[in-house]
């Protein structure tokens, strides 16, 4: 059964208070669905206390409807307490879109469960309504899948379509929230506080890898960072050793990036590595090794001792 009609539903994401800007990426590969299928996109936006955030929804561009569903079981988007809401409002929807990030990766496999439908996971293209394009082995090689389910649950790979305009005005209405499931309880969280972009969203992306050989070292890319207005990333290999913690992870199991440039620092090049960052517009690698695969995928080479190069070029931007 194919329905490949009614409108779109792309949950927002936000921390009550602002949109994030991976929102605007999922609204985009939505219009791409709505164009070829005439249907209209509506924004959920589930917070507690979050008007200020239905309103920057309602600015954006493409977005005729948001649904705001105030509840203090959504204060802290856990999955447990989203995914009944929103199981009830995808009933009239067709499709139903996230951003491919933490949040939208634990929320909607959620729901396409409890809808048993497939979970489409981290598009990268939109053939058509009912057909899309997604990365398979590690981004080497594009799958083009077709779903035949009557609602079509997607996660969306921010870094593959432009972020939506603002210049929207459409109207905001509440929806009843589902009150709190039960089976989960937000006990707190402790966010890393930094001066720097953050990584998925930073123009400029300088990351470590083992070569860094310790965590002491990284001193030696934030410097450089910080020149550049940079965020800070690594290599797995790195996490793995502790020299920075996990959210620095770029890759297949990491964050995937694609910033206007990256600079890979002691960093071999490994496929799953690469998987998260090879759509960066310009790829820098400093690596004392010339035969690092990282060099096949970089704009521009340096085949030098980091300990030497990375001051060296500090020092000169
Ligand atoms: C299922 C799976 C998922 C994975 N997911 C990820 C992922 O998300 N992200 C990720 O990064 N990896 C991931 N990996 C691991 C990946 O396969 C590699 O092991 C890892 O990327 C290697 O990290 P690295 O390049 O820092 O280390 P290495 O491969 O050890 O490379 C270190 C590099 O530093 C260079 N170097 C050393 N000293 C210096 C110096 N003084 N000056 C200049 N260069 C120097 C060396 O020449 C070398 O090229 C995954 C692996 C698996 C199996």
């Amino acid at each position: 059964m194919s329905n490949v009609s009614g409108a779109i539903l792309v949950i927002a994401e936000h921390d009550n208070a602002a949109l994030k800007p991976a929102t605007l990426n999922a609204v985009t590969a939505a219009a791409k669905i709505a164009n070829s299928l005439g249907g209209d996109i509506h924004l959920l936006v589930a917070g507690q206390g979050a008007e200020a955030v239905a309103d920057a929804a309602s600015k954006v561009a493409g977005v005729s409807k948001v649904l705001l569903a105030d509840d203090a079981a959504y204060a802290h988007a856990l999955p447990e307490n989203l995914a009944p809401l929103v199981v009830g409002l995808a009933k009239s929807y067709g499709h139903v879109l996230a951003a491919a990030t933490s949040e939208g990766k634990n929320l909607l496999p959620r729901v396409a469960a409890l809808l048993d439908v497939a979970a489409i996971s981290d598009i990268t293209g939109v053939v058509s309504a009912d057909t899309f394009e997604r990365p398979i082995y590690a981004g080497n090689a594009i799958a083009t899948v077709q779903s035949s389910d009557a609602i079509k649950v997607i996660t969306v790979r921010t870094t593959a379509f432009e972020a939506a305009a603002t210049g929207g005005s459409a109207a905001v209405e509440s929806v009843a929230g589902t009150g709190d499931a039960g089976s989960a309880k937000f006990v707190g969280q402790e966010l890393t506080k930094s001066e720097r972009p953050e990584l998925t969203q930073a123009k400029i992306v300088v990351s470590g890898g083992r070569g860094m050989q310790s965590g002491e070292n990284f001193k030696l890319l934030e410097a450089l960072a910080d020149k550049l207005g940079a965020a800070v990333g690594a290599s797995r290999a790195a996490v793995d050793a502790g020299f920075v913690p996990n959210d620095y992870q770029v890759g297949q199991t990491g964050k995937i990036v694609a910033p206007e440039l990256y600079i890979a620092v002691g960093i071999s090049g490994a496929i799953q590595h690469l998987a998260g960052m090879k759509d960066s517009e310009v790829i820098v690698a400093i690596n004392k090794d010339e035969e690092a695969p990282i060099f096949q995928v970089a704009d521009y080479g340096l085949v030098a001792d980091l300990f030497k190069a990375v001051p060296e070029l500090t020092s000169a931007v």
